[in-house]
């Protein structure tokens, strides 16, 4: 009996047959979906995520493991395997007080050198990412490779597709509109323009609520004017702010993205095709509205719904595809809502604590009028004034981290010099320290002299306004931690929980396209059967 039990165990299983590479692999990022969002809508799903999450392979724990839970570094991260401390995407805009141009502040995807620009004008550009994405890899590999991306945010756009981009579309603020100078634009993005036009300048009466939805309407006061929680995301004609934060801005970039699939070609040709699908709107409704209330459900359920009909329309092209879907960071609801779940400690910063205003409070120690302080806003980076005499600035770095640390909303101050000696952090994301966090997102030319993290549920949204009430940007796991799928047709389906990166995304997919990523040029790995996937 014994040797017979021993003899089956030596009985291989039966082989999977490994169905042929993708041909297309569509990257899709949806703003601000965070693990907890998607979670508590999970069992609402019928649509796309509940399809990539009963076929696909699940990672319900991903990470954006660093501290600096923007945008621009979390976009960074996904498709080039790197930690935002390599991808030299420290923030979605920062202050280089050397740079040539009157405007110091530089947003994180434009080239500031371009003459006549500014933060508020400034020009489209992949000049800060120093690293490759997926498709700049493919197209290094064969150049027969196309490398696509269409989304609602710029730096979406650009952070996904890198350098060696064949196209990319973005909304400006006016229209859907590429940095890539001497194409035509395609048909698809032409009809995108047109359909968008026609919806603008429409007045949005507001969505009906379903009952799930209509369980968490209940208005909150964020300020003595502003009231959100129970809306229906309706909007007057042509009002191109609250456009973004409703499903027919996703709605919008799906279209496109399926329509231009087909009009290019993607995933026909000989070459492995990339399109890269940024979905910003779940972000606009998350600050606009915050992520508990009656809005952020008519989003999820609208986006899911949007997206099963993306991926029919992939299906019925007969093409044999791919996808990974995550996101760039999570999200801190409202405090006030928080605070009556429970979460006593949520609360909005001290607008005291914005580098300006500390700095000024400083500057008399130091004989000076204006601020000895620079920064984007309350935490995260901080810089010391560059006019400062070099004799001062250890003082005044000195005086300015004992006035943080002392304020009972700060977790901890970390200085430059402290996270250049702090090793880069490896190993799972979920153990990682605070500071280990914050090295991640470091990079020792373009970070502040020194990094703020407020306590946690402490909102740096000090003063509320309409369409900026919540947000994201901490080291806290709501803002890391989000979900990763992969899908492919005919794998074996899977739920994982163990604590895996967005930067294992890249050596993944390269190794199910069979793309050889060199295990050195990548902070990431790849993860051994995501959507069937064998690591070599
Ligand atoms: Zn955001």
């Amino acid at each position: 009996m014994r040797i017979l039990l021993l003899a089956a165990a030596f009985v291989a299983p039966p082989a999977i047959a490994q169905p042929a590479p993708p041909k297309l692999v569509v990257a899709i990022s949806v703003d601000q979906l965070s693990s907890d969002l998607f979670e508590a809508y999970r069992p609402f799903f019928t649509g796309g995520f509940a399809r990539l999450a009963r076929e696909g392979t699940l990672f319900a724990n991903g990470y954006q493991s660093h501290a600096a839970t923007e945008t621009c570094p979390g976009h960074s991260t996904l498709l080039t395997g790197r930690h935002p401390a390599a991808t030299g995407i420290i923030a979605n805009a920062w202050i280089d007080q050397g740079a040539a141009r009157a405007d110091k502040n530089i947003y994180c995807s434009e080239d500031e050198r371009q003459p006549n620009t500014s933060f508020a004008n400034y020009k489209v550009s992949p000049e800060h990412l120093r690293v490759s994405t997926l498709g700049d890899r493919l197209k290094l590999v064969s150049p027969a490779s196309r490398n696509v991306a269409v989304a609602g945010k710029d730096r979406a756009a650009v952070m996904m597709s890198g350098r060696a981009a064949d196209g990319r579309w973005y909304w400006d603020g006016k229209s859907w509109t590429t940095d890539l100078a001497g194409r035509a634009s395609p048909r698809s993005i032409q009809a995108l323009n047109t359909v968008f036009a026609q919806s603008l300048a429409a007045q949005q009466p507001g969505l009906t609520a379903p009952p799930i939805c209509l369980a968490k309407a209940r208005n909150y006061a964020v300020s003595p004017s502003l009231r959100v929680g129970a809306g229906g995301l309706a909007r007057a004609p042509g009002d191109t702010r609250f456009v973004r934060a409703h499903p027919q801005f996703d709605a919008a970039v799906l279209a496109a993205s399926a329509a231009l699939a087909g009009e290019l070609g993607l995933g026909r040709g000989q070459a492995t095709d990339v399109l890269s699908v940024g979905l910003s709107a779940t972000d606009y409704v998350g600050h606009s509205f915050g992520s508990g209330g009656q809005e952020m459900c008519l989003q999820m359920l609208a986006l899911d719904r949007d997206l099963g009909d993306f991926l029919a329309r992939l299906d019925a092209s007969g093409v044999n595809y791919a996808v990974v879907l995550s996101a760039d960071h999570g999200g801190m609801d409202i405090p006030e809502r928080l605070r009556e779940q429970g979460v006593a400690t949520a609360a909005r910063a001290d607008p005291a604590l914005a580098a300006a205003e500390l700095g000024k409070l400083l500057a008399p120690q130091f004989g000076r009028t204006a601020s000895v302080l620079k920064g984007e806003g309350i935490s995260g980076d901080v810089w010391l004034d560059r006019a400062l005499p070099a004799a001062d600035r250890a003082r005044v770095l000195a005086a300015a981290v004992a006035r943080y640390k002392a304020h009972p909303q700060v977790h901890d101050v970390y200085t430059a010099q402290q996270l250049a000696a702090t090793p880069l952090p490896k190993g799972q994301p979920d153990k990682w320290t605070i500071i280990q966090r914050v090295r991640a997102s470091f990079d020792p030319a373009r970070s502040g002299d020194f990094y703020v993290v407020l306590r946690e549920f402490v909102s740096p949204i000090a003063k509320p306004s309409p369409g900026y009430v919540a947000t994201h940007g901490s080291p806290w796991d709501y803002d890391r931690r989000v979900p990763i799928l992969f899908w492919r047709k005919g794998q074996q389906a899977a739920v994982r929980t163990e604590a895996v990166d967005t930067v294992d995304i890249l050596p993944t997919l390269g190794a199910m396209i069979s793309l050889r990523i060199p295990p050195n040029t990548v902070d990431g790995r790849c993860l051994e059967g995501a959507a069937g996937t064998r690591c070599r």
